[in-house]
């Protein structure tokens, strides 16, 4: 671990924020899972909170879904507006 990661860990509000740099690793992933109707949050619920608290990643998620196409981002907004 790094020592801007355990900074980042340290000004995190919520502890289960994965923070941003997790976050856009796993961005992909939970895109594709949402596309899948598949339950992102629950598999990675330090993503969801992340989500729900960082504007800008929550925008490049929308951006991820868009490009997907079909139902994920209105999938994503339903959950969005529940967090
Ligand atoms: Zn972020």
């Amino acid at each position: 671990m790094t020592g801007s990661a355990a900074l980042d860990r340290l000004l995190r509000t919520d502890p289960r924020d994965s923070g941003c740099g997790q976050a856009m690793e796993l961005l992909d992933v939970y895109a594709d899972l949402l596309a899948a109707d598949r339950d992102a949050a629950q598999r990675y619920p330090e993503v969801a909170i992340h989500l729900a608290a960082c504007g800008p990643c929550a925008q490049d998620l929308a951006g991820l879904l868009a490009a997907i196409g079909g139902d994920a981002q209105e999938r994503w907004n339903d959950s969005e507006v529940a967090t």
